[in-house]
């Protein structure tokens, strides 16, 4: 080979360029491909294979048997070239017939060749079929030749598919594998149930259509524009941080920054655009070959930068191809199962609720709030799904079931009908919990427990009359901030909040004020010039925000005023970590109350002001609060990150400490006590209560209101209504005084014995 150049690829592509450009038949362009690229490369074979009816089919060749085009035939995994497609990987070997994959095909004539070098011709990182070049030297090939190789494989790819020559599934834009073989992979249940849908990354990849450069010039140009812009937004997101993620969204946006402003990736690109490569193709072109040496090094912390890398890289293409759009922007057209590596509940929002049907997260956590979200949707999410991008392309049929922390990829038939048994079966109980809407949740010693359901958006209403639950709990108003693409003027407000209030009826509904700030980002608002956060979740945010920005809750006490016009109004606020921030909240809105009633508007009946308890400190000085509350809601959520020091929306820390620890639960205890000693009512509003076993545990602790995500009434109360509540209580009096770690084993032992309804 000849080759050690930028400029005798340029040659090569050049002259492709002008073959594509040709009005020939398909065939015809292969053969004078195969043979300007052995001519160019000055070897004695080049082989063109391509993917036909899921068989590496020869093409095109200059040097082997021409008796063998479309006679050879290999399967993935057979054979040199077998083995470069299915692992989507080159092989450069000095000597083939040695390699323990060789396979002889007499008809090729072949024998006579010792050297051998292959790379796969991928498309959307799939092989579509393989380059070969062979030699009858045994030698091996210089690393600036196989490079060549796979540029011009990547030209290829466009011609081939421009031409249709692929097999129709990999070429027909459904982005199929090139093996369509059934695979599963294992996840962490984040949000309960089941799923059929095709998969839809919410970033789509994009899909090179011209990889040869008309003009190297402007496609340097088209590449320097795109860094800019993109070093732009990766600055523009770390400013708002401060309303962003925060933990390892901070540590991603640090190794974001990094790349960004990294000179050898920049460099390598415009190497390949030298090349003769498009931007496009010359981005993609230095980014299969960074997954190709991260694929040889098995180092799990360089796979996670190898993550961000794709990201930016996928960034980097919409931004030079123009084609910006999220899956949520372009609109979902049939029933999907969204991917992404993380996503904001306002990104999740977004999306249209009658076509998503499932989600999966590279990522993920159970109480972070886009899992909050999706719950309240009903939409099932499998999270931690690491090998998610690997495994599923862009249009595969996808099967989620989360209560066995499954995802199943093209799934074959019999995998098909065990899932619709499945979910026919779940679909029965469902049903059978759907029964229980007019049953009252009173345990079997005849106690009655309050079951409330947590709500955020106008959608949510309809799961008061579902489910038959006792009122709303918790009306996260910020919600509403979030779905929105500006601040929710006071009028739009008040509209929500009396509908909200109008489908409730006679039940009682909280609404608790804005809480933004953490992982509730509003893009919108901008915090002040005053410094990232390094911690957003303890950071300025929920009350602490809303007392210092306080023209942003008096609008919502005016709102809510005016919407619970003639009728009781239950107002919470969150994060209240000390007794004053309380006091300050209650005056504002009692200004709000004076403020709107000489104007003569018409007053709620009676205002009740309740706190939440998230903040341990303010367990410390209960006493001192709870003479000044009509009620408390204990958001678990909150409570227990902060109780263990751990981010409630960190991955690794997602099981590492369990809700049924003795610290929560003997915590949980003392303020039970403690609030119903002073009279004041007392519920839990953290997704801890929507699970059956822990929401055993705090009935056991003496709670007997709780407000849950809808979906987890029914099987609530049936767990309920098969459970003697004071054989609990004392047992767990026992197991509280001296616990052996978590009380989880011990409880679920105990609900068996009882024959208590865990669903
Ligand atoms: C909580 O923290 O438990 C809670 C209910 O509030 P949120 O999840 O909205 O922070
Ligand atoms: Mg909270």
């Amino acid at each position: 080979m000849a080759l050690t150049a930028a400029a005798s690829a340029r040659e090569i592509l050049t002259r492709l360029h002008d073959v594509m450009a040709k009005r020939l038949p398909a065939q015809s362009k292969l053969n004078a491909v195969a043979e300007i690229i052995g001519t160019a490369l000055d070897s004695e074979v080049c082989s063109i294979y391509l993917l036909r009816e899921g068989l590496l089919e020869l093409f095109a060749t200059r040097g082997l048997d021409q008796q063998a085009v479309h006679v050879t035939k290999l399967a993935l995994g057979e054979g040199l070239v077998g083995t470069i497609a299915e692992n989507v990987e080159t092989l450069n070997l000095d000597e083939a017939a040695t390699h323990p994959d060789f396979a002889y095909r007499p008809e090729t004539g072949e024998d006579r060749f010792h050297s051998f070098a292959g790379v796969p011709i991928i498309r959307r990182e799939r092989s579509v079929g393989v380059l070969a070049v062979q030699h009858v030297e045994p030698r091996r090939y210089a690393e600036v030749e196989i490079e060549a190789l796979q540029t011009v494989a990547m030209v290829l790819s466009e011609l081939i598919a421009n031409a249709d020559l692929i097999d129709t599934a990999a070429s027909a834009g459904t982005d199929r594998p090139q093996s369509t073989a059934a695979t599963h992979a294992q996840g962490f249940k984040l949000v309960e149930g089941m799923a059929a849908g095709v998969a839809v990354y919410h970033q789509p990849r994009i899909v090179i259509e011209h990889t040869v450069a008309e003009d190297i010039e402007v496609e340097r140009h088209r590449v320097y524009a795109a860094f800019d812009k993109m070093r732009d937004q990766i600055e523009r997101m770390a400013s708002q941080a401060e309303f962003g993620g925060g933990g390892e969204h901070d540590e991603v946006l640090a190794t974001y920054k990094m790349f960004a402003y990294d000179e050898g990736w920049s460099r390598r690109i415009n190497e390949a655009i030298d090349s003769g490569l498009t931007a496009e193709a010359a981005i993609e072109r230095v980014q299969q070959r960074t997954r190709q040496r991260m694929r040889e090094i098995d180092d799990p912390l360089l796979r996670d930068r190898m993550h961000d890398l794709e990201d930016l890289s996928n960034r980097l293409l919409r931004i030079v191809s123009g084609q910006l759009g999220t899956a949520a922007q372009l609109g979902l057209r049939q029933d999907s199962i969204l991917i992404a590596r993380n996503l904001g509940p306002a990104e999740l929002l977004e999306y249209d609720r009658r076509r998503l049907k499932g989600v999966i997260l590279e990522e993920g956590s159970l109480t972070a709030h886009v899992t909050i979200v999706a719950r309240a949707m009903g939409v099932p999410v499998l999270g931690r799904v690491r090998t998610v991008r690997q495994l599923v392309a862009e249009g595969d049929m996808l099967l989620l079931d989360t209560s066995e922390e499954s995802l199943f990829v093209r799934p074959s038939q019999a995998m098909l009908e065990a899932f619709e048994a499945k979910l026919a079966l779940s679909q029965k109980r469902r049903a059978a919990f759907a029964q229980l809407k007019g049953e009252a949740p009173v345990t079997r010693d005849g106690h009655r427990v309050t079951v409330m359901v947590n709500a955020g958006l106008r959608d949510d209403l309809a799961a008061l009359d579902l489910t038959g639950a006792d009122g709303i709990g918790l009306f996260r108003t910020e919600f509403q901030f979030l779905v929105s693409a500006t601040l929710p003027q006071r009028e739009g407000q008040r509209r929500l909040y009396k509908d909200v209030l109008d489908a409730a009826g006679e039940r009682p509904v909280v609404f608790r004020t804005v809480d933004i700030g953490g992982d509730k980002a509003l893009p919108y608002l901008n915090h002040d010039a005053d410094g990232e956060e390094e911690n957003p979740a303890m950071g300025w945010r929920a009350l602490r925000l809303a007392l210092d920005r306080d023209g942003l809750m008096k609008a919502q006490a005016r709102a809510l005023i005016e919407a619970g016009a003639g009728r009781s109004l239950n107002i919470m606020f969150p994060m209240v970590s000390e007794p004053w921030e309380f006091d300050a909240a209650r005056d504002l809105f009692e200004a709000q109350r004076a403020w709107l009633a000489a104007r003569g508007r018409k007053m709620p009946s009676e205002i009740r002001y309740g706190a939440m308890l998230e903040v341990p400190a303010l367990a410390e000085v209960l006493d001192l609060l709870l003479p000044k509350i009509d009620f408390l809601s204990i958001g678990t959520n909150d409570l227990t990150q902060f109780l263990f020091a751990a981010d409630r929306a960190h991955p690794k820390l997602a099981l590492r400490y369990d809700w049924l620890s003795p610290s929560i639960l003997r915590f949980v205890k003392r303020v039970v006590d403690q609030a119903h000693a002073a009279g004041v009512p007392v519920a839990v509003c953290g997704e801890m209560g929507g699970r059956p076993l822990e929401a055993m545990a705090l009935i056991g602790l003496g709670i007997d209101r709780l407000s849950i995500t809808p979906a987890a009434v029914g099987p609530i109360k049936a767990m309920v209504r098969s459970l003697d509540r004071e054989p609990l209580i004392a047992a767990m009096q026992g197991w509280l005084a001296d616990p052996r770690g978590s009380l989880r084993e011990v409880l679920a032992g105990w609900a068996g014995q009882h024959l208590v309804e865990l669903a």
